[in-house]
């Protein structure tokens, strides 16, 4: 099999060697004569996988014992309810940056179950730009902050982190969970879905300090509680078996491959190929997001016109990379760059740019 250098966002490229595992291990899970999906979720043979896959999260990311670890099912959009749901019970409010459309469907949910107050918005430059550190005035009776740490549609990610004194910021990584080192003591609430960083799709990962934990409402029904789904072990009922087994495999993966240190150097390198070719093309790529806010996992840029983007999207294809063209609602070309993209496919991109534009520029 030739296999494409995938640069689509989400369903996103998978370490093949995880790919390789699944399959061996597939039809005959360990010599029991039948799968892991096909085994109870109760199993000890399932319970090894999914404590190891907690355990590796918890090792990687240097997460301690004050937080607790959630594999859940409905992807980040369940987050956006569960997160209001659980932390504005009594009234209670909470402040939002406006980042991008993730963002923003992130607020539209919460302001149907609580009270928002809205401390940035970057609409006015189309969503490519951040607040600085010290940038944002904070309610001080909010019980947390929202950030989306990186954008996957707008290309723009958090390089420095706000100061938020004790207010607890909640942050959705989907795009770019365990692609860098993180302060995870600033965060009192991380979730992402997995099918980007983490695995296939069917899982979200949330870490939630244990004294917001505590503090969600306890009159939700049960799989909207954290507060059933914290004690349980995210066991309470079902998991998504076959997410969660991959999801650990790529923590492995990942931590077989210089853990999160060691990715954030080869997400520099293979971001710099790609908007190292845009920035020496006199113009002829255009990235809307100024150097600073630059996403390493998401690289969005134009071309002179959509007929040469389309041109683009097509002859790279048949180059072997798929997966080019930019989201339906904001047009142009994104390479999604996670870390089981090899650096190999983002040299191969700039040098096709730089070929692209040798023949159209
Ligand atoms: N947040 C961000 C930043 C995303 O990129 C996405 C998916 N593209 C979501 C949330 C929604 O995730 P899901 O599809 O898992 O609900």
């Amino acid at each position: 099999m030739s296999r494409k250098y995938n640069f689509y966002a989400g369903p996103a490229t998978l370490p093949y060697a995880v790919l390789e595992e699944l399959k061996e291990e597939f039809l005959d899970y360990h010599g029991m004569g039948l799968s892991l999906v096909e085994t109870s979720h109760r199993s000890k043979e399932y319970d090894q996988v999914h404590n190891e896959a907690i355990s590796l999260v918890k090792e990687l990311l240097g997460v301690g014992d004050d937080y607790t670890v959630m594999l859940l099912q409905g992807g980040a959009t369940m987050q956006f309810t569960m997160l209001p749901m659980n932390l504005l019970h009594g009234g209670k409010s909470c402040d939002f940056t406006l980042t991008g459309v993730w963002a923003k469907k992130a607020y539209n949910d919460a302001v149907k179950l609580g009270k928002v107050n809205v401390v940035f918005d970057g609409e006015a430059d189309s969503f490519t730009r951040l607040p600085g550190k010290n940038d944002l005035t904070l309610n001080a009776d909010s019980a947390y902050l929202h950030v989306t740490s990186n954008e996957t549609i707008g290309g723009v990610q958090w390089h420095e982190w706000p100061e938020v004194g004790d207010m607890p910021m909640v942050a959705d990584m989907s795009s770019d969970a365990l692609s860098r080192p993180l302060p995870v003591e600033k965060f009192g609430v991380i979730y992402a879905g997995a099918q980007k960083n983490l695995g296939p799709a069917g899982m979200a990962l949330v870490i939630m300090r244990n004294d917001l934990l505590a503090s969600c409402s306890d009159d939700l029904t049960a799989y909207m509680s954290y507060k059933i789904h914290g004690p349980k072990n995210s066991l309470y009922n079902t998991p998504p078996v076959f997410a969660i087994w991959a999801f650990g495999k790529v923590m492995k993966w990942l931590k077989a491959n210089g853990g999160l240190e060691g990715m954030a150097r080869i997400n520099e390198r293979k971001a710099q190929h790609i908007y190292g070719a845009m920035d020496t093309s006199n113009g002829f790529y255009r990235c809307p997001v100024p150097t600073e806010f630059r996403s390493l996992m998401n690289i969005v840029w134009r071309l002179p016109t959509e007929e040469l983007e389309k041109l683009f999207i097509a002859e790279a294809l048949g180059e072997g990379m798929i997966g080019l063209k930019g989201h339906r609602s904001v047009g142009g070309c994104r390479a999604s760059t996670y870390n089981a993209m090899p650096e190999e496919g983002c040299k191969a991109l700039a040098d096709f740019m730089g070929q692209f534009m040798a023949r159209h520029g």
